[in-house]
C-alpha cells in the first residue's frame, strides 16, 4: 500500500470503517473477556516485549498492529470498567462519549480559533454555559475546557494570580512591579488539598512556601477559625492572599470544604475563591445531593473534572469563572491566529480564554453524553456510588478487622488493617503495604494507599456503580489474608517459634 493510502480521506473512507472497526472489534473482545482489573504483569516483565519492538519496520496493517498491541498492552493493561478496579479517581466510561471520541479524532477539529472549529466552538460554549448555570453562577460566567483537573487549577490561580497583582498595584502609591509583588502573594487551602495547588504556585514563580496549608477538622475539612486566623494574619503581616482555594471532594476523603463559610470569609476579605471540585462535580448532576455544593456559585472560579465523576474518557476538565472579563488575563493575539480584527468581525475565538493553543474537542464527549443519557442519568450513576460507600462504610465500621477514617461524603473510604492485639503499629503499617502489592500483584482487586496520621492506610475510591457490596466484602477478605500472611510471616515469637 502506498503512504497516501493511510491517510483519511473521501478515497479511504472504507479503509477508515474497516480499520476502526478492527480496533473497536479488539476492545470489545477483551472486555467482554476480563476477569480481573490487571494481570499483575511487572515492568520488568513487559519491558522486553515493548523494546522488542521494531519501530523501523512497520507492519503496514492495523490488523497486524493491533495482534502486536494485544502483546504489548491490551492483554496486561489496567481495566478501570472492572468493578474490583477500586484504586484511583478513574471512572468507567459511558458509551456515548467513547463515541464523541472517535469523532474527535477522525474530524481532529482544533478548538483555538474558529476557523478551525466552526461548531465545535459553539457545542464547546453551550457546555461551559450548561455547566455554570448548573453551578449557579450569573449571565456573566464563562469558562474554558481544559486537559485536566490540574491545568484548570493552575489557570485558575494564574487569573487569581493577576487580579491580585492589580488590586495591589491599585491600592499602593508605587508603581510595584508584577516581581516585587509575586513574594508577597499567599494563597490558603486546607492541608487535605490537591498537590496541583503547590504545583501551581510553583509554576506561577510563588514559591511553595506561597501555599499555606489550614489544619482540618476531623472529617477532613478546612477548619473556618484557621482559615479567619490565617486571613487576619496575612493583613497583619502585610501579606496578599491571591486566592483561598477550598476542595469540593478532596482526593483522600472525598471531603467538601464548607463552601459558604469561606464565601463569606473571602468576600469580607476581598479574595478571590477557588473550588476545586474535580472530584465533587458530579454532584451538579446529582438530583439527591446537589445541596452538597451549596456556596460553589459564589466562587470566582471552579475546576470540574468531567473525566471523574462524569463517566468521560481521559481527558476532559474546564474551568469556570464567575466573571468573564477575568480571562482576559489570558487572552493574547497573533497576526497568524487570532488577530484583533478577528474580534472585531465578531469571530468567537476560544484561544482567547486558554492557556492552551492547538486544543482537543474533548466537550463533544459530554455533548454525546447528554444528548444520548442526559445529565439525570449521569447523576443517577454518582449517586449510584455515593450510597454504595455509605453502605461500605457500614460494613467497614463493624468489622473489627478494620479501622475505618471518616464516614464519606462522596465515594472514597479510607482504613486500615488492624490485627486484634497487635499493637506494633509500623509492623501493621507494612502489613497494610504488602496487603495492597499482593493484590496488585495478583491483578484480583486494585486499591489506593495513602498516609493518615503518619500511618500507612488502604484507600477504595468508588466510581463505579457496578461494584456491589459483595465486591468489596470480597476484596476486604483478601486484604485481611495478604495482611495476616504478612503478620504471621513477621512476628518475632512465631518466627522464632518456625525457627525451633
Ligand atoms: C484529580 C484531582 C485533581 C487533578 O486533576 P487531573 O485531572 O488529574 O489533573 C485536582 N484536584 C482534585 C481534588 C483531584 O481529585
Amino acid at each position: 500500500m502506498s503512504s497516501r493510502s493511510h491517510l483519511l480521506n473521501d478515497r479511504t473512507a472504507e479503509h477508515y470503517r474497516r480499520s476502526l472497526a478492527d480496533g473497536v472489534e479488539r476492545v470489545a473482545a477483551k472486555l467482554a473477556r476480563t476477569e480481573r482489573p490487571f494481570t499483575g504483569v511487572t515492568p520488568a516483565e513487559l519491558a522486553p516485549a515493548v523494546a522488542a519492538v521494531d519501530l523501523e519496520q512497520p507492519l503496514g496493517s492495523a490488523r497486524e498492529a493491533l495482534d502486536e498491541l494485544e502483546r504489548v498492552y491490551l492483554r496486561d493493561a489496567v481495566y478501570f470498567h472492572h468493578p474490583r478496579y477500586l484504586a484511583h479517581l478513574n471512572c468507567p466510561v459511558v458509551i456515548p462519549a467513547v463515541v464523541g471520541e472517535a469523532v474527535i479524532a477522525a474530524v481532529n477539529s482544533s478548538l483555538d480559533t474558529w476557523d478551525q472549529s466552526a461548531g465545535g466552538t459553539l457545542i464547546e460554549r453551550r457546555l461551559i454555559a450548561w455547566t455554570a448555570q448548573r453551578i449557579g453562577f450569573g449571565r456573566s460566567a464563562d469558562g474554558i475546557f481544559t486537559s485536566g483537573g490540574s491545568q484548570s487549577n493552575l489557570q485558575a490561580l494564574l487569573l487569581a494570580r493577576e487580579e491580585a497583582c492589580r488590586l495591589v498595584r491599585k491600592n499602593s502609591e508605587k508603581r510595584l512591579s508584577t516581581p516585587e509583588i509575586l513574594p508577597r502573594l499567599r494563597i490558603l487551602t486546607s492541608e487535605a488539598s490537591h498537590f496541583s495547588i503547590e504545583k501551581a504556585a510553583v509554576l506561577l514563580g510563588l514559591g511553595p512556601e506561597a501555599v499555606v496549608s489550614v489544619p482540618c477538622d476531623a472529617k477532613r475539612r478546612m477548619r473556618i477559625d484557621a482559615l479567619a486566623e490565617e486571613l487576619a494574619r496575612c493583613e497583619r503581616e502585610g501579606r496578599t492572599v491571591m486566592a483561598v482555594v477550598a476542595t469540593a471532594g478532596t482526593t483522600d476523603f472525598g471531603s467538601i470544604d464548607p463552601l459558604p463559610a469561606v464565601a463569606g470569609l473571602c468576600e469580607r476579605y476581598g479574595t478571590w475563591m477557588h473550588v476545586d471540585a474535580a472530584y465533587g462535580c458530579g454532584l451538579l448532576t446529582s438530583r439527591r445531593r446537589r445541596d452538597l455544593l451549596l456556596g460553589v456559585e459564589r466562587a470566582d472560579s471552579v475546576t470540574v473534572d468531567y473525566h471523574k465523576s462524569f463517566f468521560q474518557p481521559v481527558s476532559s476538565s474546564a474551568i469556570l469563572v464567575r466573571d468573564k472579563d477575568t480571562l482576559r488575563h489570558v487572552t493574547y493575539h497573533a497576526d497568524y491566529l487570532n488577530p484583533s480584527r478577528s474580534v472585531e468581525q465578531g469571530l468567537p475565538n476560544q484561544v482567547d480564554k486558554s492557556i492552551q493553543t492547538t486544543r482537543r474537542f474533548d466537550a463533544l464527549k459530554l455533548w454525546m453524553t447528554l444528548r444520548v443519557m442526559g445529565a439525570d442519568a449521569l447523576g443517577e450513576l454518582f449517586d449510584e456510588v455515593v450510597d454504595r460507600a455509605a453502605d461500605a462504610w457500614k460494613m467497614l465500621d463493624e468489622d473489627t478487622r478494620f479501622d475505618v477514617v471518616v464516614q464519606p461524603e462522596l465515594s472514597t473510604l479510607v482504613f486500615r488493617y488492624v490485627p486484634a492485639g497487635e499493637t506494633d503499629e509500623s509492623l501493621t503499617d507494612r502489613a497494610n503495604l504488602h496487603a495492597r502489592d499482593a493484590l496488585f500483584a495478583s491483578g484480583e482487586a486494585l486499591v489506593a494507599g495513602t498516609v493518615v496520621d503518619g500511618r500507612h492506610h488502604l484507600k477504595f475510591t468508588l466510581l463505579n456503580p457496578e461494584t456491589s457490596l459483595a465486591d468489596i466484602a470480597t476484596v476486604l477478605d483478601l486484604i485481611a489474608e495478604h495482611a495476616g500472611q504478612y503478620l504471621d510471616a513477621h512476628t518475632p515469637a512465631l518466627s522464632a517459634a518456625q525457627a525451633r
